[in-house]
């Protein structure tokens, strides 16, 4: 998937922008606050239908105006597509595709996909575990459609069931359907298990040649998946999981009454990231644990070329501070096949050694 062309209308600080880009590394480079993730921005909204930082969509409008548009050219599929947004203010944005409206931002899904990987997720690798499920998630429900509707049930009945166990105190008689929810949960946890943990196998094999060669040969990445305590292979099917689970949540029934809290799930898993053996979450230094969670990405966006037979486009902002010259290297010039925009400052000497395409932005507009 290439994204050939972006036009923006009063999007965030661009007034018209009509920005092309090539078939490989497209450096985004200029000062602070020019405006180089605000086209990140754009590229990602127009792929999945919604920002990665704003919580409303009237922040991307330009100050001063009350409507913004983003229109992309790609290539998908083999062929020329055009994917619009309209946004204005006190009506519902309107996503449209090659001239036909859209009913919701998943119809979006499949025609442009991009992986994107922000500041925030350089801590991906030290922070808690919600970020590792997230980036199992993002990538699952983007492959396959049934784990989707399984999170989406699984999350359904995990807020129920917290509400069950919180609120018993005042209301005994919401224990009565405890175990109903307890059955359907596990059932969902079963399928998402099953998912994840075949995920994770593909995920550590494809990361761990990234990060090796990322490193230049001198660290190996190790993950391994962490759910359930009573399951002991995670690859079994989902009846042996169903069963495991259930067991689990026998035991720790009461505990979970007496403390209000759901202790049986999917909603406890984890990837465990290790680097030559040591684990990273207290070991890696700052570069190692921006290297690995690097890693993962592009390990992600290989998994979707399997799936898919097109590689992503690669949505990289403000990722290269904090990595020696070899390593900031490699994400410029080593990441070969598909698209990738990354975005860096100027003065960070990265933008100077890049063999992609090179542009420099200012003040919401592009200078060459
Ligand atoms: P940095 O290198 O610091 O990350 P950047 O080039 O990535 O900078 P952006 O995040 O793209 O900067 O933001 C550029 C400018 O856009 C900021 O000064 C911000 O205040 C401005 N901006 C954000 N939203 C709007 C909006 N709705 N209307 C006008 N300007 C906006
Ligand atoms: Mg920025």
């Amino acid at each position: 998937m290439v994204i050939d062309r972006v036009a923006l209308v009063s999007f965030r600080n661009y007034g018209e922008l009509s920005a092309s880009f090539c078939d490989g590394v497209n450096v985004i480079t200029g000062r602070n606050a020019q405006g180089k993730t605000n086209l990140i921005e754009a590229v990602f909204y127009i792929a999945s239908g919604r920002s990665f930082r704003a919580r409303s969509d009237r922040e991307l409008v330009r100050f001063g105006d009350t409507r913004a548009s983003i229109r992309a050219d790609i290539t998908s599929g083999g062929r020329a597509q055009c994917l619009e947004a309209f946004l204005e203010y006190g009506r519902r944005r309107r996503l449209i595709a090659n001239g036909a409206p859209l009913r919701s931002a998943a119809e979006l899904s499949g025609k442009l996909s991009a992986v994107l990987f922000c500041p925030g997720d350089l801590d991906i690798v030290r922070d808690g575990a919600a970020g590792r499920r997230r980036l199992m998630d993002t990538c699952l429900c983007q492959l396959r459609p049934r784990y989707a509707a399984a999170l989406r049930e699984f999350n359904r009945l995990y807020d129920h069931k917290t509400a069950i166990l919180r609120n018993h105190g005042e209301k005994p008689r919401l224990l009565d359907a405890l175990d109903d929810f307890n059955v359907r949960l596990a059932q969902c946890s079963a399928q998402l298990i099953w998912f994840r943990a075949a995920f994770t196998a593909t995920l550590a094999e494809k990361a761990a040649a990234v990060h090796r060669e990322f490193s230049g040969g001198v660290e190996e990445l190790q993950i391994s998946y962490k759910t359930v305590s009573t399951i002991t292979d995670a690859r079994r099917g989902p009846e042996e999981l169903l069963t495991a689970i259930l067991e689990h949540q026998r035991a720790h029934r009461q505990a979970e009454i007496d403390s209000g809290q759901c202790l049986t799930g999917a909603h406890k898993d984890d990837l465990e990231i290790g680097i030559n053996g040591a684990a990273a979450r207290a070991y890696a230094s700052q570069g190692q644990a921006r290297t690995a969670a690097l890693s993962l990405k592009l390990a992600e966006r290989e998994i979707h070329f399997d799936d898919r037979g097109e590689y992503p486009v690669l949505l990289l902002d403000d990722v290269l501070s904090e990595l020696d010259a070899e390593r900031a290297g490699f994400v410029l010039n080593k990441i070969k096949n598909g698209q990738v925009l990354i975005t860096c400052c100027e003065y960070d000497g990265a933008a100077a050694s890049a063999e992609g395409t090179v542009v420099r932005v200012e003040g919401g507009e592009i200078v060459r």
